[in-house]
């Protein structure tokens, strides 16, 4: 009944609804509110609240829940990565916070890792620092990382998920550098969130500033979490889309990090939902629809699985190989019919490999899904 109309919605205004075998991703829509946080939506549509009183609740039950001194509710991990370094620049000094984006004579640069350069880093950057990379293709040194900090740096940016690439100085040893120079170290940790005790130790690290995603653990798509020292997360909700409103009455850049009342309370029930979970029985579900695709490929020639299982929003994932030779099309060309196709299938990609990740799926796209990644291969 609910996907008939969710389809006659995507069909009147001409979008066709997507089969979502990739993952928990923005450009896919993200995630799917469960049936607890579409209650909590719908009791908090019922009133109009003091938002100001709403983000510092919220917030003060996000920090205790993740181990943190202060946190507050951001709309995406990318905001949160904006603010948190608005913080560093700006602190609560009323005069410079009404200054930026523009860092003309304050702390303007932000300091990166050469190997964690990534595709999120500019986020940081649009309230008025530079980025700094520092290193080079082999990594960076602790000496390096130590000599690119100075008046100028307002933090160093720490992107989490690239935590082992190989020469990269690890969290620990930046800590230790960036607090010798008073320097604030902000992680980017949106990924981060299997096993548990990954999730909670990055904001139980020391780390200055940690930034989430709700995306990835059951959450609004639009929302994220700024965590750490409570001094800083205080100057970014300063800064926030209300603060010019509630704290400072002078001008402040936060409007466009806009959120509903319904996405602050939906976040906060997704750390809760999250942190509650049997994970050992998620994991297994997405392991039983592995496998249920996996029999559905068994003795196609030219196609080998794999189940890969690792850390972070993807923790189980069918790599599913093809020979181009011995199978009649390659990996690029199934990835392309797939999405297509009606129904359109997405699913990731590796240059000779397809990527499924069946755990955002209905229960009954799974075989959808086998079905048709059958018919392409056979
Ligand atoms: C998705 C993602 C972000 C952005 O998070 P939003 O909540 O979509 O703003 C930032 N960093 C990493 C590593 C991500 O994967």
């Amino acid at each position: 009944m609910e996907s008939a109309t969710a389809t006659t919605i995507y069909e009147q205004i001409g979008v066709k609804p997507v089969i979502n075998a990739r993952g928990f991703n923005t450009v896919v829509g993200g995630n799917t509110p469960t049936p607890r946080m579409k209650a909590a939506m719908e009791q908090v549509e019922r009133y109009y609240v003091d938002m100001n009183e709403l983000l510092e609740r919220t917030g003060e039950i996000a920090a205790r829940l993740m181990g943190a001194e202060a946190a507050y509710i951001t709309p995406g991990c990318a905001a949160a990565l904006a603010l948190g370094t608005a913080a560093c620049i700006a602190g609560d000094d009323l005069d410079k916070i009404s200054r930026l984006p523009d860092t003309t004579g304050l702390k303007n640069e932000t300091v990166i890792q050469k190997g964690h350069v990534y595709q999120y880093d500019r986020a940081a950057c649009i309230v008025g620092t530079r980025l700094i990379e520092v290193g080079d293709a082999n990594g960076t040194t602790a000496e390096q990382l130590d000599a690119a900090l100075g008046p100028r740096t307002a933090n160093v940016l720490f992107a989490a998920h690239l935590d082992r690439v190989p020469g990269t100085l690890p969290l620990e040893r930046v800590l230790e550098i960036a607090h010798g120079k008073g320097v604030p170290v902000l992680v980017d940790a949106a990924a981060q969130v299997f096993p548990l005790e990954r999730f909670t130790g990055f904001a139980r690290s020391g780390a200055d500033l940690v930034a989430y995603s709700t995306k990835y653990f059951g959450g609004p798509n639009s929302a994220g979490l700024l965590v750490g020292r409570k001094e800083l997360v205080r100057a970014a909700a300063m800064q926030g889309f209300i603060g010019f409103e509630t704290v400072s009455q002078r001008k402040a850049f936060g409007r466009p990090f806009k959120m509903d009342r319904q996405e602050i309370v939906c976040a906060l029930v997704a750390i809760q939902e999250w942190l509650e979970m049997d994970h050992d029985r998620r994991l297994a579900e997405v392991e039983r629809r592995i496998a249920h695709i996996t029999r559905a490929l068994e003795g196609l020639p030219g196609v080998a699985t794999e189940l890969l299982r690792r850390a972070g929003a993807s923790p189980r994932v069918l790599r599913v190989s093809v020979d181009p030779g011995a199978a009649h099309r390659s990996a690029g060309e199934v990835f392309d019919e797939l999405r297509n196709g009606s129904p359109s299938i997405w699913v990731n990609r590796e240059p000779d490999a397809l990527l499924v990740n069946p755990e955002p799926l209905k229960p009954n796209e799974v075989d959808v899904v086998a079905s048709r990644l059958r018919a392409l291969l056979a």
